[in-house]
């Protein structure tokens, strides 16, 4: 009952586009309106409009803007040649049947090219908690913190931080809570989030996107923003550099095992192997 006065409330504020399982409004902007208030109105998270409407910031917002909000609060995930449920349920830390249900689905077949929603009440159920710090994507390791020859200076340098090799969309969540300092262009790491708590830094670089806001506080877990290939990367992947009281240190120190990256937690059906 309280999903249709929902549906009910969303056509009375502007169109909306039904899929299997979930739906999308197109909210028009009006005076006075912040981007809390819309996101607290349509019980979403900040970083869900944000996902979705990717040229948007608070200070930008303007009167008659047009921003698509999804209901329940839920990101897409574009399908890629090669992936299954059960890959995308891992870059989701969640479950082929959390998937399967949230898009009406009677079988594990999908195309590429398509789109999966996966509802945020779904996310992190398969975070690896053992550390302080989330594994922040499901991907391959791809490079060591340390002195390496650099991919395309060719030159011997330092690595300030670890590369996780993913798909370009793949999710990319807060390793810890903290503030956002940054939430930008930075040069060399391309878009860049970096999240402070106390004297630790954390730096997520070369993403595709965007979805918090400089000075908004972020829970571990959140959606911040998508892989990518901006700045200097030789290919989609997630830079994550962390620093304390301003030195790098060797993020694996940090973080659950190595092995557990992929694992995640065996506890759930759909969830495990590594
Ligand atoms: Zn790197």
């Amino acid at each position: 009952m309280k999903r249709i006065f929902l549906f009910l409330f969303l056509l009375l504020n502007g169109f909306v586009l039904v899929f299997g399982g979930y739906f999308i409004t197109n909210y028009v902007v009006r005076s006075g309106d912040t981007l809390y208030d819309i996101a607290r109105k349509f019980h979403v998270s900040v970083c869900t409009v944000l996902d979705w409407n990717s040229t948007l910031t608070p200070s930008c917002l303007r009167v008659n803007q047009e921003i698509l909000i999804p209901q329940p609060d839920g990101v897409l995930y574009t399908v890629k040649t090669g992936d299954s449920l059960y890959t995308i349920a891992k870059r989701f830390f969640t479950t082929v049947e959390d998937l399967k249900v949230a898009n009406d689905l009677s079988t594990n077949v999908i195309r590429a090219g398509s789109s999966i929603f996966v509802p945020v009440s779904c996310i992190g159920k398969a975070f690896n908690k053992e550390k302080s710090f989330l594994w922040p994507v499901y991907g391959v390791f791809s490079s060591p913190y340390g002195w390496r020859i650099h991919p395309i200076t060719h030159k011997r340098s330092f690595h300030t931080g670890i590369d996780i090799a993913a798909p370009e969309g793949t999710p990319v969540f807060s390793s810890s809570a903290g503030v956002v300092t940054r939430a930008g262009e930075a040069s060399g790491y391309g878009l860049m989030v970096e999240i402070k708590s106390g004297s630790t830094t954390v730096r997520y670089a070369h993403l595709s996107k965007i979805s918090v806001y400089t000075g908004q506080w972020v829970e571990e877990g959140f959606l911040i923003g998508r892989v990518g290939n901006t700045g200097a990367s030789t290919g989609p992947h997630l830079h994550f550099e962390v620093l304390f009281s301003g030195k790098t240190t060797n993020p694996l120190s940090i973080l659950p095992p190595l092995t557990e990256v992929y694992a995640l937690k065996d506890t759930e059906e759909g969830i495990g192997g590594k």
